[in-house]
């Protein structure tokens, strides 16, 4: 069995936390240590039993409480080569922090295999991750890529819950107020996932044997859950699935309201 807590999604900051029974990892934390602390009390979940921060890059939205979190509570993190040397480079780890990079093959955690997979992003070595639990029970975390490459599809694909990006709606982004290279960026293959993209997976995933998807990184400026919700739910129906009864789909919020995901 496995527990999710999106703590914190979307522009604003985002940390996961994926845990098993008394024990668990947070990927990224991307707001203020004290923020992720209150986040991690909401649920009841005692900081001592995190074991390890997964970073998926160095983009503030996911590092800004890394830092402070992880000296104060004695945790350590892990990234890739790329994303550790920009880490260090941003003063979001020090020689205090205990650090070491991933396992291409994957990093053991007491009873959690975790593993990288390449993302489509702006910034060297930027991962999601899959979290194996021992009884088999897998997660699979792909946010921040521009595109679903082969690769990624191959590591999320039978996953039992996917987080997956449901960054933008392209009509809102496009008539949005964000100058054009910013359009342009999110739109590219380095950059975010839009609606439409996330969507179009989404049943393919389902084929694949994914019951659980967790649409996450909205963006406050150019989304909405229900939009997002919709417009899957909508790809979803057009190819006959049926909601809790063939998947079950939450939109993580920005901010925890307390509420996990037990699988
Ligand atoms: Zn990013
Ligand atoms: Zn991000």
């Amino acid at each position: 069995m496995a527990r999710i807590c999106p703590l914190f999604s979307g522009s604003k900051g985002n940390s996961y936390y994926i845990g098993g029974a008394g024990n668990g990892i947070l990927i990224d934390a991307g707001r203020s240590a004290k923020q992720i602390e209150g986040a991690l009390e909401d649920n009841n979940i005692d900081i001592k039993s995190i074991r390890a921060v997964f970073v998926t890059h160095e983009h503030s939205d996911h590092i800004q409480g890394l830092r402070v979190f992880a000296s104060r509570h004695n945790i350590k993190v892990y990234a890739s080569g790329e994303t550790l040397s920009a880490l260090d480079r941003l003063g979001a780890i020090n020689e205090k922090i205990d650090s070491s990079v991933i396992d291409k093959k994957g990093t053991a955690i007491e009873n959690m295999l975790v593993k990288p997979f390449a993302t489509s992003h702006d910034c060297a070595g930027s991962v999601g991750y899959t979290v194996e639990m021992s009884d088999g029970t897998k997660i699979a975390l792909a946010t921040d890529t521009g595109i679903i490459t082969d690769e990624i599809y191959e590591e999320i694909s039978g996953c039992d819950a996917v987080i997956i990006e449901s960054n933008h709606d392209i009509g809102m982004l496009m008539n949005g107020i964000y100058p054009y290279p910013l359009k342009r960026r999110i739109l590219s293959d380095c950059g975010h996932l839009s609606n439409d993209d996330c969507s179009r997976l989404l049943p393919k995933l389902v084929e694949s044997g994914s019951t659980r998807f967790i649409l996450a990184h909205l963006s406050r400026e150019n989304n909405m859950p229900v939009i997002a919700e919709s417009t899957a739910l909508f790809e979803l129906s057009k190819n006959g699935m049926k909601r809790n009864k063939d998947f079950i789909l939450t939109v993580a919020p920005p901010v925890t309201n307390g509420e996990s995901i037990l699988i």
